[in-house]
């Protein structure tokens, strides 16, 4: 007899695993307190090596690359393929050089894993993961007229290179394959990909509110309706101690809300890559992001406490309760939106920071909402980039960082099935959300993306 799985939580941990499970035949009872899969924080790049992190380790990298390939193929319409510059200002205490041995060794970890399957190579050729420049490189292509096309990968660094002062960083400055993922085509691939099986319940629009333990598995209920399932999945995102909560589990995490700012450069030149500037986290000068979508909208990060961090948005859970607890101005702007003057205040504070390093885009100006929410990280490190799962009794909590880490939460559940002998088979690699043409995706993306009231350019694919 099939097992039924119930699931507290569709963000892109509970709706990937959904899927993965799914695949595998079992039953799926997907319980969603929203109207829509996938709109919790936002989620805009793919993290495949987590060059944007220097402090984490290199096994987190090595892991964030392999998984970030998987999610390649799962939802292979959500990339937004352009790479990555790496640069390093004279005010950031680091040197440059200390990026090179990681990017060695994730060279080689690619190079392994392309070779065991040619279908991995979704980066490219391991060979030009990722490429270096000095000084005089970049003088040379800020000399350079603004290319039409993208013909080689240094014409990624002509816009970057003509418009920052050249004298005010450190070399080498880096070029990686690290893509931008797509929350709305994420979204959109998960909601066509489960709306259409028939091994699933989806339950959008119903806050789970009670879970009591049965003899073999758990009974849910929700708004209007009770299900029983064999095994319960916990992937309620920033809210997963509520769930602890109510099943007398304690674990601990800590919960940070962070936000980033989305601008239109109406000046903007040429065709650009992801460019982050390296800074300390906290600090005035923090990594500064720049983000591009199509027609000139660029989505910014600032790492101070006055752009995308906050102050006390980072909290820890306690004895008392494995839910951390947010102040209340923090859970009214994730659950009725923000004030139009704090966001006219911190995307032009996010512009003036960008400036410090490319000054042209003091120019930009506010375009739409801020894409905003709080995020779980399990444990009591902040910096971790991994994602966790832990099992009770036929039950999983499943906590991922990174969007990208869903799905090696998915196979860790199944082999948990598998563990306890509730289901035998082997597990398939989950392909059915692949198949979707990309206009499919793009035009369900746009209608969730109107619906959020966030601008189109986020959920159309950069062509
Ligand atoms: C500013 C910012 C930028 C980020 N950028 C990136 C990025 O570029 N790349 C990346 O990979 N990650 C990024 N992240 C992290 C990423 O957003 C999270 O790791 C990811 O969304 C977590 O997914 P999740 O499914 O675990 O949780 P969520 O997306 O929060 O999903 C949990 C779901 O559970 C539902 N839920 C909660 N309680 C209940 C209940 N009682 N009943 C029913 N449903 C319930 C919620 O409505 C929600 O839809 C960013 C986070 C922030 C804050």
């Amino acid at each position: 007899m099939t097992i039924k799985v119930g699931i507290i939580g569709g963000g892109v941990a509970g709706s990937t695993i959904a899927m993965f499970l799914a695949e595998q035949g079992l039953g799926i009872e997907l319980f969603e307190k929203g109207p829509s899969l996938v709109n919790g924080p936002p989620v805009c790049h793919l993290h495949a090596g987590g060059n944007f992190y220097r402090e984490i380790s290199d096994q987190q990298c090595r892991d964030l690359l392999r998984q970030s390939l998987q999610t390649m193929q799962i939802y292979p319409q959500a990339i937004n393929k352009r790479p990555t510059v790496v640069v390093t200002p004279k005010s950031d205490p680091s040197d440059p050089n200390d990026l090179l041995p990681r990017l060695h060794m994730l060279t080689e970890y690619y190079r392994e894993l392309v070779e065991n399957d040619a279908n991995q190579a979704l980066l490219g050729s391991p060979d030009d993961y990722f490429r270096v420049l000095d000084q005089q490189q970049m003088q040379t292509l800020a000399q350079r007229p603004l290319p039409a096309s993208i013909e080689q990968p240094e014409d990624w660094l002509v816009p970057v290179a003509r418009n920052i002062n050249l004298d005010d960083i450190k070399y080498p400055v880096v070029l990686v394959q690290e893509y931008g993922l797509s929350i709305f085509r994420v979204a959109a691939t998960a909601q066509l990909t489960l709306a259409e099986l028939n091994n699933v319940n989806l339950h959008l629009n119903q806050p789970v509110d009670s879970v009591e333990k049965r003899e073999d598995g758990w009974q849910i209920c929700a708004a209007d309706q009770c299900v029983q399932v064999d095994y319960l999945v916990n992937s309620a995102g920033f809210r997963t101690g509520e769930i602890d909560d109510l099943l007398g589990e304690n674990k601990r995490r800590l919960v940070e809300f962070k936000a980033a700012y989305i601008t239109r450069w109406a000046e903007c030149e040429g065709i650009w890559p992801e460019v982050i500037f390296h800074g300390p986290r906290g600090a005035d000068n923090g990594m500064a992001q720049l983000t591009p979508y199509p027609d000139k909208v660029f989505q910014l990060h600032g790492m101070t406490p006055e752009i995308t961090l906050f102050d006390r948005g980072l909290v820890a859970s306690n004895e008392q309760s494995a839910q951390p607890k947010l102040a209340e101005h923090f859970i009214e702007k994730i659950d009725q939106g923000w004030q139009a003057e704090e966001v006219e205040l911190r995307t032009a504070r996010a512009i003036t920071h960008m400036a410090r390093h490319v000054p042209s885009f003091i120019s930009a100006q506010v375009a739409g909402k801020p894409l905003y929410g709080a995020q779980q990280i399990p444990g009591d490190e902040p910096s971790l980039r991994a994602s966790e799962v832990s099992f009770g009794e036929r039950y999983a909590r499943a906590e991922i960082v990174k969007s990208c880490t869903a799905i090696a939460i998915a196979e860790d559940i199944y082999q948990n099935l598998i563990d306890l002998g509730l289901t035998q088979k082997a597990a398939v690699p989950l392909r059915r959300s692949a198949k979707w043409a990309v206009s499919a995706v793009e035009n369900k993306a746009l209608m969730l993306s109107q619906a959020r009231q966030y601008i189109p350019e986020l959920a159309v694919k950069p062509r």
